[in-house]
């Protein structure tokens, strides 16, 4: 049985996410309502997104050419969507480092979040666990991946013992290691399964998001890592593959779309019909395929998946310098093999301190961020 009406906020409502997120909820007004939207710097389709759906509160992270005058604008602008009083459901899809004020905020204030924005729960996994028990609020994946095992999970007496992530493999996939090297901003951006946003697209390219992925993983079900490993399936049909203990392993299995995460992650526990989801065909799916990762090539993976055990600050020390290598890869200020160097150099020497108060973790976020700025100016010049 559904609850009644359910208000939603979106963060990041004019990305590919937030898009995709409307979407959804223009099939579902029956059973949500949108409350609250927050964007970047796209001022025009935020207020076309206003006037479509009316919410009760709207802002922008930033202004561009004074296109902001119409909202609130600035930073806090996450958090107020985030804790409006009228919100049950926070679909965090902001990318990077800035969606971490508004998951602690929203967890904290008892909501539901649905997230997307990996990157908070990578940086900040036990704070965000628990902002969730304090103010009793839910976490629930919208990842692809994550929201396959809590399918898989759903009405299980007995924990996973195992996951495995399945990875597209990007579009890299096949290429020998010198073409990686010099790969092109437009090759890196061409995901051959999933339409996504340019931080995100790169991260598949490098094999970065599966590492931040197995992080992901590791506190939203409380296993080891050594319990968690990805395999590449280039079809991106089956999104995971959880292991019992009597060896038994469920797969979640679908053609590859968001709009359904997203709807499993506004309905958890339960379903709802018109998902717009298309209609799945083994046939039409087949063959099946999978490859290891190719670890010597896709560096990024290894080194993060490497900081998620470290634990501590290193998975936000990670986050922090992918996300500036990132940035400087699409700025055209370095050959996407540097990315994996950027992020080695900086975890390299990283003393891992605890990451027990927010504080330590932004303190950890600058650090990262400056000497791969440093990194990167010191190779460009
Ligand atoms: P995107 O770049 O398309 O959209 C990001 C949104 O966040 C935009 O609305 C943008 O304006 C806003 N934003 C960017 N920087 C901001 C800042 N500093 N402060 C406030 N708002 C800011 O990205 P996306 O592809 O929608 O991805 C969003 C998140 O979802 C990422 O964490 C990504 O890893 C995750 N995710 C995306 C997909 C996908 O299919 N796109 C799948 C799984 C997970
Ligand atoms: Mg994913």
């Amino acid at each position: 049985m559904m609850r009644p009406v359910r208000g939603v906020a979106i963060l990041g409502s004019t990305g590919s996410i937030g898009r995709t997120t409307l979407d959804v909820l223009r099939r579902q007004q029956e059973h949500f309502r949108l409350v609250a939207l927050t964007g970047g710097t796209n001022a025009e389709l935020l207020a076309a997104q206003v006037e479509d759906w009316r919410p009760a509160y709207a802002g922008l992270a930033f202004v561009r050419n004074g296109n902001g005058q119409r909202f609130p604008v600035g930073p806090d602008v996450l958090v107020e969507a985030a804790t409006h009083p009228d919100v049950d459901i926070v679909v965090n899809a902001v990318v990077g480092a800035a969606g971490l004020a508004a998951t602690l905020a929203a967890l904290h204030a008892g909501k539901r979040v649905a997230l997307a924005n990996k990157e908070s729960l990578v940086m900040a996994g036990e704070l965000v666990l628990e902002a969730a028990r304090t103010g009793q609020g839910e976490l629930i994946p919208v990842d692809s991946e994550h929201s396959a095992v809590l399918q898989c999970l759903a009405g299980q007496r007995s924990a996973a013992c195992r996951l495995t992530l399945t990875a597209s493999g990007g579009p890299f996939r096949q290429w020998d290691a010198d073409a990686v090297e010099t790969a092109t901003v437009t090759q890196a951006l061409a995901h051959p399964t999933w339409q996504m946003g340019r931080k995100i697209s790169v991260d598949s390219a490098t094999l970065a998001n599966k590492a931040l992925e197995i992080i992901e993983a590791h506190f939203l079900f409380g296993l080891p890592y050594d319990a968690l490993d990805a395999v590449v399936h280039p079809q991106s049909i089956i999104h995971a593959l959880v292991e019992f203990c009597d060896g038994s392993v469920m797969a979640q299995i679908g053609f590859p779309t968001m709009e359904l995460p997203i709807l499993y992650a506004l309905t958890w526990p339960d379903r709802l019909p018109d998902s717009g989801v298309p209609r799945f065909d083994p046939v039409r799916a087949s063959p099946l395929t999978f490859e290891p990762v190719r670890r010597d090539v896709f560096g990024a993976f290894h080194a993060g998946v490497e900081a998620g055990r470290a634990g501590g600050t290193a998975p936000a020390a990670f986050n922090a310098a992918n996300e500036v290598a990132v940035a400087a890869f699409l700025d055209g200020q370095i050959p996407f093999g540097q990315i994996v160097r950027v992020i080695r150099a900086v975890l390299e020497t990283w003393d891992a301190g605890a990451a027990t108060d927010l504080d330590s973790v932004l303190h950890a976020d600058r650090v990262a961020r400056s000497q791969a700025r440093k990194l990167i100016l010191r190779n460009s010049t």
